[in-house]
């Protein structure tokens, strides 16, 4: 395997260039080396750190003693010989010439080029990052929240949303001695997503495990002192803590190539099935490429499942591999002792059937009768049949969707 990256006047040269540093990156370099090609791989990255496994950062790593957290690590320059230039954000392509120039001003030349730069936590009015306050995204994050939660006296932690990642860092803090609540807006938590019972049991699951629940408010704006953090409530109610966690979903991390690729209305870069962008010998995975996905359509799918998957197809298809990405993605989420799998829709916006299975419970999610989303709360090895509840017929009577799986 040859990884020379060629210097041409101030211009490095790669066969493949990756811009960022994540996931989808690390897998479209295995991927690359897959599909039997031997050019040279460099990965740009905006952190210091390479790709990590990103769901250690709310689970795994919090049972264990790693505060570093370098077992998350992947060994992506091991593995595929890329050369990884990390802590130098891409601040604009220019896909006339074939280069990408990073923040520093350091130019890069590129045979084929992949965009995974994944998403840009949402931060809230008066509560910019800082020593107190961390929108929830990187193994920095991950490092900063463990000192701070393990510091003596134990501090107080509000994380502010309910969803996949607010809803897992709390249960994992309450792992440590601090002292934790669980801001969000629903009557129960992540009632967004999750029907009455089962949004019952996690919060069961929640307050067993010592982590206070505000809900029922959201958030209008943050108050830092050098004390610490008042959130101020659209109920007028407050909540005081020493440290924040904001885990309010991203958007994606595409500033940098507007006007340059077509984007979708959310931001996300708009791909065909082959992970190809609107500019020729670019192209687009994980969380930030929207993609016709062969049952869910038009999507932007901001899990796992998708970043790995996509980031090694199109790792192939840089290296000149002609399947398409044909893959339906899952994904999943673990709180403390539950656990699930989903694909699709899941919003409670939508009608909802419910179906106790053993000791589990299957959601199906509808929209005009058609099933758009499919919840397997503790049940497992379901997802198969869930894509294929998800790509056939629409159901007579949703009722009828009962037993279907399980
Ligand atoms: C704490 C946490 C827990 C999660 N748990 C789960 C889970 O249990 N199950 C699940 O299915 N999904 C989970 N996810 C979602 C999953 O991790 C993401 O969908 C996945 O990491 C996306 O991969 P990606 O490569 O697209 O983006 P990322 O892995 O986020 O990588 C993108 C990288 O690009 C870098 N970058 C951004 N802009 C630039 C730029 N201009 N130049 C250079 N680099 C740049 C970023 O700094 C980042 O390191 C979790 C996410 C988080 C944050």
């Amino acid at each position: 395997m040859s990884s020379d990256t060629r210097e041409t006047s101030d211009i490095r040269q790669h066969d493949f260039l990756i811009i960022g540093a994540g996931m989808a990156a690390h897998a479209a370099a295995v991927g690359i080396r897959a599909q039997g090609a031997t050019g040279s791989i460099a990965i740009l990255g905006a952190e210091a750190d390479g790709p990590v496994e990103r769901p250690a950062l709310s689970k795994d790593l919090w049972s264990g003693d790693d505060a570093e957290g370098t077992s998350a690590l992947k060994d992506t320059a091991g593995e595929t010989g890329a050369s990884l230039v990390l802590g130098d954000a891409a601040a604009s392509i220019d896909v006339e010439a074939r280069t990408v120039t990073t923040e520093s001003g350091a130019v890069h030349g590129y045979g084929e080029l992949l965009v995974a730069t994944g998403g840009v936590p949402r931060t809230l009015d008066g509560l910019d990052e800082g020593e107190r306050v961390i929108a929830y995204r990187s193994l920095d994050d991950y490092r900063r929240l463990r000192a701070l939660a393990t510091a003596t006296p134990a501090p107080r932690i509000a994380v502010v949303g309910a969803g996949f990642v607010g809803t897992e860092i709390a249960a994992s803090l309450s792992r440590t001695d601090a002292d934790v609540v669980l801001v969000h807006p629903g009557a129960r938590v992540a009632d967004h997503v999750l029907p009455d019972e089962l949004a019952t049991e996690l919060e069961r699951e929640l307050t067993e495990h010592d982590v206070d629940l505000h809900g029922g408010a959201e958030v209008s704006r943050g108050e830092v002192r050098l004390d610490g953090v008042t959130l101020h409530l659209d109920d007028d109610t407050s909540v005081d803590a020493d440290v924040v966690v904001i885990g309010l979903g991203v958007r994606p991390a595409t500033r940098f190539v507007e006007g340059v690729l077509d984007l979708a209305d959310d931001g996300g870069i708009v791909v065909d099935e082959h992970l190809r962008t609107s500019a020729p010998h670019v192209w687009a995975a994980g969380d930030v490429a929207q993609y016709p996905d062969p049952i869910l359509g038009l999507t932007r799918v901001e899990h796992v499942d998708a970043a790995t998957t996509q980031g090694e197809a199109a790792g192939r298809a840089m290296a000149g591999g002609t399947e398409p990405y044909a893959h339906t993605p899952i994904f999943w989420s673990d709180v403390r002792d539950l656990g699930y799998e989903a694909v699709g829709t899941l919003s409670t916006r939508l009608q909802t059937v419910v179906d106790p299975v053993g000791d589990g419970t299957v959601v199906y999610y509808l929209d005009d009768d058609a099933v758009r989303g499919v919840l397997l709360w503790n049940v497992w090895e379901q997802t198969d049949a869930a894509k294929e509840v998800l790509a056939g017929p629409r159901p007579a009577d949703p009722a009828e969707l009962r037993g279907r799986i399980g």
